[in-house]
């Protein structure tokens, strides 16, 4: 699998704005934030999508969900918050780190476009 950004950010090669780290995972804001609060939550094993999980990850993908709601909580998202995660060329995904976006912080719309 080619080397991604989020790897980078992983090693602290290049700059993020890291709001969570653990043993597993690795959230931080996203650069190009589509709502006031815009956060991704990343796996530090190197998934590169959805698809490429298996049973293996099961724990790990729930981890994710976990982490991604003890965020959410932490920047204050009380109101609500969307989690999705891009799969793929249809899905929207452009970068193949595995990846759950956290956005918040107004009122989002659906469907997402
Ligand atoms: P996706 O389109 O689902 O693959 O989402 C990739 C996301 O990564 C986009 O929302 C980008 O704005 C975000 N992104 C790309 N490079 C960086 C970076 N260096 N730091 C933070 N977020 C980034």
């Amino acid at each position: 699998m080619s080397e991604t950004i989020f790897a980078k950010i992983i090693r602290r090669e290049i700059p993020a704005e890291i709001v969570y780290e653990d043993d597993l995972a690795l959230a931080f804001k996203d650069i190009n934030p589509q709502a006031p609060t815009h956060i991704l939550v990343i796996p530090k094993k190197p998934l590169p999508q959805l698809d490429a999980a298996t049973d293996e990850d099961e724990a790990l993908l729930g981890h994710l969900l976990l982490v991604a709601k003890q965020v959410a909580a932490q920047l204050g998202l009380s109101n609500g918050y969307r989690l999705a995660i891009n799969n793929g060329q249809d899905g929207g995904q452009t970068v193949f780190h595995l990846h759950l976006h956290l956005l918040g912080g107004r009122s989002l719309k659906w469907p997402p476009g």
